[in-house]
């Protein structure tokens, strides 16, 4: 199976599972989400309030190094086997334009389209119109992993109150446009922060794809082509220079230079030439390989000193997130003041109001009570309440002195009192304390 072939398969399972993910759920949870509406962040079926996100710097480092070691050992795997841009840039030059529309042969991607004729025209129009069509349809996906599928359709229903989401679908689609259509392979050679980076992590392990001059021949020095044909070669070495690898290169550039920064590791080069040495009895001279493996030879590691240390930073990172995990809140309490200090009732007796923002983070409804752990203070008219899962309610809850305390002649005292929150199904799983300021008036304020 060539190369080109397993790229292909491997684009569809990408992309299929691109699609099917956003509903996919666990116990409710999505399995990727991240909800501004509901200030949520779902991950692998585990749901995170926006509050708990003092977990996302390490999903965060464990991408980056992830980024950085899959880069170091693998090279551009990610542009020619995963990333979205190559992957559309297949779907639009390779099938849209050359095969369904015939604008081009698909295995000669230097061939320019020819617009002086009228009938080449219209078919770019109807292959711009059949993936802008297709550009509409990831953009909205790419919408589920923000507003879930179910609740997409009811804000469909009601378009003029989600303006903000119908523009970020109609804004995808057209970068996906621009990116596509206009800048093609340009975007990822000057515009793809990911192919400026990338040559810096390589070493004589990382895999790409390498022209192999020992078997070849060098066709380049300095980067100045110094051999045209075939007879201007030692007798030993094999490149026919057919340039049929330049020919299928979709950045247009010639890998028997070496490695250079426009090469999105797509492979089909190496296919064209399998090809053509494989008439001759011979393995290709392009390989996907390692220096070491191609040219010099020698045995490619992946366990080198810099490759250690990036896994060993991954491991780390995964234990911090596994035990931050676990110690996820049952709850989220904010507690704030009012804007009134105290009030103080015919009996002396004093109150001070509180807003509490209480938010069950479970998957499962709860109804919620409070207590006071002093036995001068109560807790007054205070129904316990229900939340849904992962629903979020304010309530303004007065806190009372059941006697009167003089605790100063000159100034207000704050007290500080220990608030428990619980689930009256399941108090004691669901609980959560929290430390409170009471002021009590100075006694030249009490009746
Ligand atoms: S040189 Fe061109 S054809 Fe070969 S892998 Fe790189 S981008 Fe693809
Ligand atoms: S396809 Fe192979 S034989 Fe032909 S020019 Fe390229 S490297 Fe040489």
């Amino acid at each position: 199976m060539s190369y080109q072939q397993k790229r292909v398969i491997t684009y569809c399972v990408i992309t299929i599972f691109t699609i099917v993910l956003p509903f996919v759920t666990i116990n409710g949870n999505h399995m990727l989400l991240l909800s501004f509406d509901k200030m949520q962040f779902h991950f692998a079926g585990f749901a995170f309030a926006m509050q708990e996100l003092y977990l996302m710097p390490f999903l965060l480092m464990i991408l980056f190094i992830g980024i950085f070691v899959i880069t170091t050992i693998g090279g551009r795997i990610w542009c020619g086997w995963a990333c979205p841009q190559t992957i559309f840039r297949v779907l639009f030059r390779d099938f849209i334009e050359s095969k369904l529309f015939g604008l081009r042969k698909i295995n000669n991607k230097q061939q320019q389209i020819d617009y002086s004729k009228y009938s080449n025209q219209l078919k770019k129009i109807g292959a711009t119109l059949v993936f802008l069509l297709f550009a509409l349809f990831i953009s909205t996906n790419f919408m589920w992993y923000f507003v879930p599928p179910e609740d997409f359709l009811a804000y469909l229903q009601d378009p003029q109150e989600h303006i903000f989401m119908i523009l970020f679908i109609l804004g995808t689609t057209v970068f996906l446009f621009y990116t596509v259509v206009l800048t093609k392979e340009d975007f990822c050679t000057y515009f793809c922060p990911y192919s400026r980076v990338q040559s810096v992590l390589y070493d004589d392990n990382t895999k790409q794809v390498v022209y192999d001059t020992t078997r070849g021949g060098n066709i380049y020095h300095n980067g100045q082509k110094i051999v045209f044909s075939a007879k201007e070669l030692e007798k030993s070495e094999e490149c026919t220079l057919c340039d049929l690898c330049v020919k299928v290169c979709p950045t247009h550039i010639d890998i028997k230079k070496g490695l250079q920064v426009e090469c999105i590791n797509c492979l089909e080069c190496v296919d064209a030439c399998t090809s053509v040495m494989g008439k001759l009895q011979k393995p290709s001279l392009i390989q996907w390989g390692s220096t070491n493996s191609v040219l010099l030879k020698k045995k490619t590691t992946i366990l080198s000193p810099k490759n250690i240390m990036y896994f060993a930073s991954i491991l780390a990172c995964v234990v911090l997130l596994v035990v931050f995990a676990n110690s996820k809140e049952y709850m989220l309490v904010n507690v704030n003041r009012t804007t009134d200090l105290f009030k103080i009732d015919d009996n002396n007796l004093v109150k001070n109001n509180y807003i509490f923002t209480v938010q069950n983070t479970q998957n499962q409804a709860y109804t919620y009570d409070i207590k006071v752990n002093h036995a001068d203070f109560e807790i007054t008219k205070f129904t316990p309440f229900r939340l849904e899962a992962n629903q979020r309610v304010k309530k303004v809850i007065s806190i009372e002195s059941n006697k009167v305390l003089h605790l100063s002649n000159e100034k207000n005292t704050p007290i500080s009192l220990e608030v428990t929150i619980f689930a009256q199904e399941d108090p004691t799983v669901v609980t959560t304390t929290k430390t409170i300021a009471f002021i009590y008036p100075k006694d030249s304020l009490l009746k």
